[in-house]
């Protein structure tokens, strides 16, 4: 069909939004879905494609141009990102910030040795706040960088007020402080501790014998996840968490305050408001799928980041047509 062809290892959130950014996108072609669980379980969006056992992946190898690994960072990841890259290209959205240096070694060694090309680490943050804070500082060597999160929904605080006694249900929600924000805005390049960025916000349901005083303080007091935080704790029904607490929402902003010349500010913000993390995280990690298929064809093999790859390839236009559409 002439179409680049793409396999997505693994059906959660990610998987699902890979399968519907896909569909948006005419040069692509989604073959096969592959995951652990047995694949009569797994419900696509589109049932003409087929969910296959992971096990059968390698069955694959002529079939697939480029694989999306949809899997979780904590220990998804360090297992299937090696494996796969071993056959196939393959792009993945690896965000534990802290191990990202580690797993590039590993992913680059494996790569390189199979031939292939891996795009690791490509998203949002990790991803195109990368790219943003690197814009803003090769631009604007004197000056500050600030990323905010939020609005946004966070899944480990989310777990975490669940987890408390009398709780029946909730999120947690991380806003950017906009005093702090303003301040950035401003130009004034405050110096911030991530607890004077942020606020914490709880969408609390309570059991119907709760003692609410009680909740507000626990959740308040959490060692790690609130204590240090300024930390805001709303009650409300379980019709209120269905109706406006369902969307897996988040965003942020990156902002470069810079200066040059003679004193001259110059301030750079780049900024998101995303009603679907996981289907916008996954629009990124199909883009690229298309610049990891153009590298391995141009014989670049091994790990790669949003830094390595030319933006030029996450588009299906040629480059004489960006040259003059877009430039
Ligand atoms: P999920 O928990 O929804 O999915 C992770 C894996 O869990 C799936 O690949 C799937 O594998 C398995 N799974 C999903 N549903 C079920 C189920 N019902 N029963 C059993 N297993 C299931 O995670 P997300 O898709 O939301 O997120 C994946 C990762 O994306 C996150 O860990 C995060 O690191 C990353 N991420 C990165 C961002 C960035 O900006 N770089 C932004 C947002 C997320 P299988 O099909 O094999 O069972």
């Amino acid at each position: 069909s002439g179409k680049i062809r793409i396999g997505i290892i693994g059906y959660g959130n990610l998987g699902r939004g890979v399968e519907s950014a896909i569909m948006q996108n005419e040069d692509l072609e989604l073959v096969a879905v592959f995951s652990r669980r047995d694949p009569s379980t797994v419900t696509l969006l589109d049932d003409r494609v087929k969910v296959v056992s992971i096990s059968e992946t390698l069955n694959y190898k002529s079939e697939i141009d480029v694989m999306i690994l949809c899997g979780g960072s904590a220990t998804d990841l360090p297992e299937q990102g090696p494996e796969f890259a071993a056959h196939f290209n393959t792009i993945d959205s690896f965000d534990t910030h802290a191990k990202i240096p580690d797993y590039f070694a590993v992913m680059d060694e494996v790569a390189k040795s199979s031939g292939k090309t891996s795009i690791i680490s490509v998203g949002w943050d990790p991803g195109m706040f990368s790219m943003n804070r690197l814009l803003g500082e090769a631009i604007l060597p004197v000056g500050e960088t600030y990323t905010f999160w939020g609005k946004g929904l966070s899944q480990g605080h989310s777990d975490a007020v669940r987890r408390v006694d009398g709780v029946k249900a909730g999120v947690q929600y991380t806003l950017p402080m906009e005093e702090a924000v303003n301040r950035v805005r401003n130009g004034e390049n405050p110096e911030l501790s991530t607890k004077e960025k942020h606020l914490r916000q709880c969408y609390i349901v309570p059991e119907a014998d709760a003692d609410l005083g009680e909740i507000e303080q626990t959740i308040k007091t959490m060692p790690h996840y609130f204590a240090d935080y300024q930390t805001e704790v709303h009650f409300i029904t379980e019709e209120e968490l269905v109706a406006n607490h369902s969307k897996m929402m988040h965003g942020g902003f990156v902002i470069r305050s810079g200066e040059t010349g003679n004193g001259n500010n110059q301030i750079v913000e780049y900024s998101l408001k995303l009603d679907s993390n996981p289907e916008y995280t996954a629009s990124v990690l199909t883009a690229y799928a298309r610049a990891a298929y153009k590298m391995n064809k141009e014989g670049s093999a091994g790990a790669k980041t949003a830094f390595d790859v030319p933006i030029g390839l996450l588009s299906p236009k040629s480059p004489a047509q960006l040259r003059k559409e877009l430039l």
